[in-house]
């Protein structure tokens, strides 16, 4: 019975003589360790638009959506802090690894919850036959970096990049909805218009 007595009291003097282990917060600052998940950032140099992220969030935190309308087609990525639940499956699935960032920023309390979004916008290439989106520019672009060479099979990347496109003009605008051809393959096409392209060329009607 003494023995559980003792060993209480050891902890108990033990705990007083030892550095806290709270911290002054609210009152004072605090500083959160390495490793920490606070608010997600983006970072528009390094985000390509590809959703990705929102594909991984548990919570339903991230939305992308597209406008195809006007005159220039947007996708637009939405992600709300106050659905995170701050575990960074989209840090660590990221596409290029650095688009999107666990800070550690902690102190997200408010009443107001419309202010705990943060969007980031992407310009959309879009089907020339169909109009459906294809991929956002950077995300093209991106893929035809680390295809190199390989990304000439594909006429939707060359014609995508500002770089690529000085090697393969644009071609003519489409007449009204002619059956897809030949001289189609040379357009920025989503898969399912390239392939029905293909199996045209190859074998007809
Ligand atoms: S690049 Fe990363 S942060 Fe940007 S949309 Fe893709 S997965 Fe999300
Ligand atoms: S940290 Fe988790 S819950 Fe929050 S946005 Fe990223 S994937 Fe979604």
């Amino acid at each position: 019975m003494r023995k559980p007595k003792l060993r209480e009291l050891k902890e108990a003097l033990r705990a007083a003589f030892s550095p806290r282990y709270t911290t002054h917060y609210p009152a004072g600052g605090h500083t959160p360790p390495d490793g920490f998940r606070g608010k997600p950032a983006y970072d528009s140099d390094h985000c390509i638009g590809c959703g990705a992220c929102a594909e991984v969030c548990p919570a339903v935190a991230i939305r992308v959506s597209d406008r195809l309308d006007g005159d220039k087609p947007t996708r637009t990525i939405q992600q709300r802090w106050d659905k995170c639940i701050f575990c960074g499956q989209c840090e660590l699935h990221c596409t290029t690894g650095d688009g999107i960032t666990l800070t550690k920023e902690y102190d997200l309390a408010t009443l107001d919850r419309s202010s705990c979004a943060q969007s980031i916008e992407h310009e959309l290439v879009v089907c020339e036959v169909c109009g459906a989106a294809v991929g956002t520019k950077k995300h093209l672009q991106w893929l035809a970096r680390r295809l190199g060479a390989k990304a000439y099979a594909n006429a939707t990347l060359i014609l995508s990049g500002d770089g690529w496109r000085q090697l393969a003009p644009a071609p003519a605008p489409r007449m009204d909805e002619p059956p897809l051809a030949r001289n189609d393959l040379m357009r920025v096409q989503c898969a399912a218009c390239r392939r029905t392209t293909v199996i045209r060329e190859l074998w007809g009607e």
